[in-house]
């Protein structure tokens, strides 16, 4: 069972995918998250990947694809969270799981409007230590967290990767549209009524 979350940066994709795999076995499989974890160790995929990510560019298709091919498995339960982001990956990642004998579930689009996902994502703020995400105002650290923000989430980069999303991203919606797939969910309220949202149109799939 294949479930894909789509939806522009800071739209709470990850906060969703977190507390969907804990309640209800999913694996969680967030490609912005193992490049971060790349980028910290040095790998090789690391060092190509790292310059991409602080522009707020998208990293090349082949270095991802190859990535999704290595850490998919073979059963389970699994969300796709910020893969695929462009058409070529979602027609790799369709090949993929016809060598397999599988296909996707679902795609679940978080619609959040801009000055939301803006006042998200520079508020945004992660505990280095464990990877935990919060945010200053809807979810500040308990006092004693150190929390540190991202690079991506300066203003700058903020902007360009909004611009990156509408151009090479968004056009999936129509893509998974067309194939029926797609399920909206309204990401602009609080965390819990997504959560209910979200379960609700996954249904049986969750
Ligand atoms: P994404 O994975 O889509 O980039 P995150 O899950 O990291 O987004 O969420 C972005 C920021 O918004 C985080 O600081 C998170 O704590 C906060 N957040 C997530 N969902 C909500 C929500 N429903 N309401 C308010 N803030 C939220
Ligand atoms: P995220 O944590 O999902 O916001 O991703 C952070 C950054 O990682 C993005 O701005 C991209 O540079 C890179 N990235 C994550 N997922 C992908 C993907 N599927 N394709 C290309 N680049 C990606």
């Amino acid at each position: 069972m294949i479930v894909v979350f789509l939806g522009p940066p800071g739209a709470g994709k990850g906060t969703q995918a977190k507390r969907l795999a804990k309640e209800k076995g999913f694996l969680h499989l967030s490609t912005g998250d193992l490049l971060r974890e790349a980028v910290k160790k040095g790998t090789p995929l690391g060092k190509k990947a790292k310059e991409y990510m602080e522009k707020g560019e998208l990293v090349p298709d082949e270095l991802i694809v190859a990535l999704i091919e290595e850490v998919l498995p073979e059963e389970g339960k699994v969300i796709l969270d910020g893969f695929p982001r462009t058409v070529k990956q979602a027609e790799a990642l369709e090949k993929m799981l016809e060598r397999k004998g599988k296909k996707l579930d679902a795609v679940v689009l978080f619609e959040v409007p801009d000055e939301v996902v803006l006042e998200r994502l520079s508020g945004r703020r992660v505990d280095p230590e464990t990877g935990r995400v919060y945010h200053v105002k809807y979810d500040p650290p308990p006092p004693g967290v150190k929390v540190v923000q991202r690079e991506d989430d300066r203003p700058e980069v903020i902007k360009r990767r909004l611009e990156v999303y509408r151009r090479q991203t968004a056009p999936l919606i129509e893509y998974y549209e067309r194939k029926g797939l797609l399920k909206r969910v309204d990401a602009s309220k609080p965390p819990e009524e997504v959560y209910r949202s979200l379960l609700e149109v996954l249904g049986d799939a969750a």
